[in-house]
């Protein structure tokens, strides 16, 4: 059986070393770092993410604004809010919660942030730079899956890494940061041809497709390690559940080690942010952060 890659505890050793590296930054520079979440709307998983997210920024001992806009907010008064958080010092990030209301183009939303405080790394200068192994916000998910691969298999060199999903906000973010690890990197598709040929390949699989259970123990090189990003809400024996893109019951037989969903990459995903958060202030402040 695989062993379970434990992204719950891991997020929690990570949010104690920020919560380390944010005093001492308190102590040393005088400086705390702040986060301004804003949400446009009431898309229920929105609101949860929004308030887990503010929860998890003040237990890091961090500051943290929260900014409810109603769903019928004009483009041009979210993009006056955003100049308004880039101007204002004591912001070092700004999350603007996706996904927002059709009427607005979140493309120009995101590339309206300051890049040095675009904490969910979704700004095109931030995609160059990770694009080019310069230094970058990087974003969240995408960080938590390596640091997982990374604590679960070492050193990555060398190894074939499948990613399912070409996504702007997972799937193509994973793939470079695989690349920057020396990984041979494959980046599968819905429109890829024989995909469990292709998984079969990899010693790594990382899994953002969005369909409940696609990858089966079966489509999986025995022993390979397994990082599904998926959340899907399914229902099943009358009951709401939540799995992952991964069919957990016949990869853990096959797959040396798997992240399981939820409690895998899902939590990684804040204390990345938090992460971003404190170096997007040191950054700004001009001096490095501390080891976390
Ligand atoms: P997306 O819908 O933007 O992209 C899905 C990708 O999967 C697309 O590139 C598509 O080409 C590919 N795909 C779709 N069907 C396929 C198929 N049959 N075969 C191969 N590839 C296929 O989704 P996303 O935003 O990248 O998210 C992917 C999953 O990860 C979702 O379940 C999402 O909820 C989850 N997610 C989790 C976190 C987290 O853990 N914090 C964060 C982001 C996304």
């Amino acid at each position: 059986m695989a062993k379970l890659i434990d992204g719950k505890a891991f997020a929690a050793g990570l949010r104690t070393r920020i919560a380390k590296a944010v005093s001492e930054v308190k102590a040393k520079h005088n400086l705390t770092p702040g986060l301004a979440v804003v949400l446009v709307g009431d898309d229920p998983a929105s609101r949860v993410y929004v308030a887990n997210k503010a929860k998890q920024t003040l237990e890091v001992g961090m500051n943290s604004w929260e900014h409810k806009l109603p769903a019928d907010t004009s483009e041009q008064a979210l993009l006056a809010l955003v100049k308004k958080l880039n101007a204002d010092s004591s912001v070092h990030g700004i999350l603007v919660q996706m996904p927002l209301p059709q009427h607005i183009d979140a493309a120009k939303v995101l590339n309206a942030l300051d890049p040095a405080k675009d904490v969910d790394g979704f700004h095109v200068v931030n995609v160059g730079r990770l694009s080019t192994g310069q230094e970058a916000l990087t974003a969240c998910t995408p960080v938590g899956c390596v640091m997982l691969a990374k604590n679960t298999l070492g050193d990555l060199t060398g190894l074939n890494a499948v990613v399912i999903g070409r996504s702007n906000i997972v799937g193509k973010p994973v793939a470079q940061l695989l690349l920057a690890e020396n990984c041979t990197v494959t980046i599968a598709h819905s429109k890829s041809q024989d995909l469990p040929a292709i998984t079969r390949r990899a010693d790594l699989v990382i899994a953002a497709v969005g369909r409940p259970e696609m990858v089966k123990g079966d489509w999986l090189k025995p022993g390979a390690t397994v990082i599904d990003v998926g959340i899907n809400r399914i229902e099943r024996n009358g009951k709401s559940l939540l799995v992952g893109d991964c069919d957990f019951a016949s990869c853990e037989k096959v797959a040396g080690a798997i992240t399981p969903v939820p409690g895998g990459v899902g939590p990684m995903t804040i204390a990345c942010l938090l992460q971003n958060t404190l170096k997007a202030a040191c950054a700004i402040a001009g001096f490095a952060p501390p080891h976390m």
